[in-house]
């Protein structure tokens, strides 16, 4: 399972950083959340699809 934020959607609002910190955090600077690893462990993976969920901009990618 693979994960990323797209930029140009994700609003700040940090929700998925908030969730699942051992995957995603906020880039010095531009302050959007980028995933800090792209393949993701399996004991990762329910928290990552969660903070998916909730991102409420849709800017979580997940591809299996
Ligand atoms: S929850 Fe979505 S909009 Fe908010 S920081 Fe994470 S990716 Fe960006």
């Amino acid at each position: 399972m693979k994960v990323e934020v797209d930029q140009a959607r994700c609003g700040t609002i940090g929700i998925c950083v908030k969730e699942c910190p051992e995957i995603f955090r906020f880039q010095e600077g531009s302050k959007k959340a980028v995933a800090v690893i792209e393949e993701v462990p399996p004991r990762w993976q329910a928290k990552c699809r969660e903070a998916a969920q909730k991102c409420p901009n849709g800017a979580i990618r997940i591809t299996e």
